[in-house]
């Protein structure tokens, strides 16, 4: 067996991690977009390294655009395997490249306005909505915990890794040469204490782990900051200063997160009289598919649903 390594190796983003067997299968972990690294981004999307029509599985741990990005455009270079993801992360997936989709539009339109001005040929958008939509139908959703085989010597298992919703932690057992070799794949790790998800799940011995440590070198807060520490915020804005408090927010996990901590407030009568909005369809989109899966909230917000329903 060969590990590759096609991104997220010395930087974050645009993970691909490709598997090739005795027998040459090809499972490829991960087709994220390599994002947010100014102008080495395009070349570095360009380009997989490998044949995407020689791959036969992919596994894709969530649903993140530097996780997932570049599916639809495997898609469109020939990859007509079968991806393999929980449920959450498929439908989370299907929102989350059709947007992608839009910005590669929208984005090649913008900069080929400027390559024209300067008499440069156009750049192809990387896939378009079509890709993004067509390759949903390659999808095979499995759910957390139950070992499945794939085909005789390739067995998948994932794990839940409370980043968001669907994250998983990704475990292949792979039988060759009368050998059994067991590869975990962390994907992106979750925090303890998470205000809304469970803390990421324990799984058995591996002989191999690739691991993502985007957060490595860096001590974090157990929740993102503090509940008492926006109170402040909303009071010292909207009340004292009679200003407008915007947040920006990551439309997964973080405008969740946010929402969450301003019912609590609300609950608490901490909130002074003022609307808020979320201005993202995408965020809000989000949203509604998390509430899709109450099983994969932690204990305290199940807590809360059990006495809801109770009431
Ligand atoms: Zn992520």
């Amino acid at each position: 067996m060969n590990i590759s390594f096609h991104g997220a190796a010395r930087t974050v983003t645009g993970s691909k991690h490709l598997l090739t067997l005795n027998s040459g299968k090809k499972i490829l972990l991960d087709c994220g977009l390599f994002q947010g690294m100014g102008k080495d981004t395009m070349p570095l999307n360009a380009e997989f390294g490998f044949d995407p029509a020689s791959i036969h599985y992919l596994v894709l741990s969530h649903a993140h655009i530097d996780h997932s990005g570049l599916i639809p455009k495997l898609y469109k270079e020939g990859f007509r395997g079968i991806i393999y993801a929980t449920p959450a992360t498929k439908e989370l997936g299907s929102i989350l490249l059709e947007d992608s989709a839009t910005i590669q539009r929208d984005d090649t339109k913008f900069i080929n306005k400027r390559r024209a001005k300067q008499g440069l040929p156009p750049y192809e958008a990387l896939y378009d909505l079509e890709d993004a939509a067509e390759v949903l139908n390659l999808f095979k959703t499995i759910p957390y915990g139950e070992w499945t085989k794939l085909e005789d010597g390739i067995e998948l298992l994932f794990t839940d890794a409370g980043h968001i919703i669907g994250s998983a932690a990704v475990h292949l057992r792979i039988h060759e040469n009368g050998k059994t070799t067991r590869i975990s794949f962390s994907g992106d790790v979750g925090r303890y204490n998470d205000a809304i998800l469970r803390a990421p799940a324990t799984f058995d011995q591996a002989d191999y782990i690739i691991l993502e440590s985007t957060y490595g070198n860096k001590l974090h807060n157990e929740v993102f900051g503090t509940i008492d520490a926006l109170e402040k915020w909303i009071h010292h804005t909207c009340i004292e200063k009679k200003g407008k408090l915007i947040i920006p927010a990551f439309s997964v996990g973080r405008t969740q997160e946010l929402l969450y901590a301003l019912n609590q407030l609300d609950l608490e009568n901490r909130l002074p009289k003022v609307p808020f909005y979320v201005d993202s369809p995408l965020s809000r989109e989000a949203t509604a598919v998390l509430k899709n899966y109450p099983s994969y909230f932690n204990k305290k917000i199940q807590k809360v649903m059990e006495h809801d329903e109770g009431a």
